[in-house]
């Protein structure tokens, strides 16, 4: 599958084919965006780099660009969570760097994927930053994540972030359409009502979006001991499988409201809203990730989005 048909983000592929074309690739990348997006995209990519046409293109049938395609080729590494603690552990990144370092085998250039790559936990993160310091010689990171700001700042800042749009291949679920109901009450305004009630009406709104979508995930993961489990398992076992759901449960939650806050950002793009507002979102993600005060923290944000959408309106008109 050849550059081209790489249809759905026309804007990545051409900046990726460019950096190529002029031999300037950055050594690691992040891809922000969904993997059904992300993963295509980096796996072309390691083929145009081991095609064995050597055009800068990846044909899809040769030996290196069916192996990369299949999964196996020995010089095209991806890394992925842990099924059991759903994180990328410490001795995963060691055995990604042992194998980086040694000499190629077949690859003119090799390839690590770190999918998801925000599970990264803090040591693996440490561990893998020393790789991006120093990295093996001939050797290019992609790290797919939806969760770009879960990475510590010293990783982002190794790496070149390049956005990806969101899928065409997925439904925008029912949450997505209630919240642009709300951004267009929140910013493009037919009601009289002043900015501070707006951003006070749409973070609450939001924040009880937010307590539902927690509990929900919490249901799905509750585990219903019945008699007979109650029986088998030690109160310790049984405690250790709680706390284990209970951190999925919680993972999926912060997964599913990071998502959120991108389509808030994409909505708010589409509109044509100023990069600050695009940014306030960044920071409010960022925010919400640390510990603080979660309605304080969304009243204050689009206070600042519903203001600046009024200027941009008021400027359109002068
Ligand atoms: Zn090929």
């Amino acid at each position: 599958m050849p550059w081209r048909d790489l249809t759905s983000q026309p804007l990545v592929r051409d900046l990726l084919k460019r950096s190529l074309a002029n031999d300037r690739l950055h050594h690691a990348w992040i891809f922000a965006g969904e993997e059904s997006e992300t993963e295509p995209v980096a796996l072309g990519f390691a083929q145009a780099l081991n095609c064995e046409r050597e055009d800068g293109d990846f044909c899809g049938i040769c030996a290196a660009c069916a192996d990369i395609a299949a999964g196996r080729h020995p010089d095209v590494h991806a890394l992925k969570a842990a099924s059991r603690s759903r994180q990328i552990l410490i001795p995963q990144i060691r055995e990604l760097e042992r194998g980086l370092y040694l000499k190629a085998s077949r690859a003119r250039v090799k390839v690590a994927i770190l999918h998801t790559a925000d599970r990264m936990n803090e040591s693996a993160q440490n561990a893998f930053l020393k790789t991006l310091e120093e990295p093996p010689p001939r050797t290019l990171f992609f790290l797919l994540t939806e969760e770009p700001h879960q990475l510590r700042e010293t990783v982002l800042s190794r790496c070149l972030r390049v956005p990806f749009r969101p899928g065409t291949r997925r439904a925008k679920s029912e949450r997505e359409s209630q919240i642009e109901v709300w951004l267009e009450e929140l910013i493009a305004k037919k009601t009289e009502a002043p900015a501070p009630f707006r951003a006070f009406g749409f973070a609450s709104r939001f924040l009880g979006m937010l307590k539902a979508l927690r509990e929900e995930k919490q249901a799905a993961f509750a585990v219903d001991f019945d008699a007979a489990a109650k029986e088998s398992l030690e109160p310790a076992q049984r405690k250790e499988i709680e706390e284990q759901l209970d951190a999925q449960a919680q993972a999926e939650y912060l997964r599913e409201r990071a998502r959120l806050l991108r389509r808030i950002q994409q909505w708010l793009h589409a509109r044509g809203a100023p990069i600050s507002s695009l940014r306030r979102v960044d920071d409010l993600a960022r925010l919400l990730a640390g510990n603080v005060n979660e309605p304080l923290a969304l009243e204050v944000a689009f206070l600042q989005i519903a203001q600046a959408g009024v200027e941009t309106r008021a400027a359109e008109k002068a």
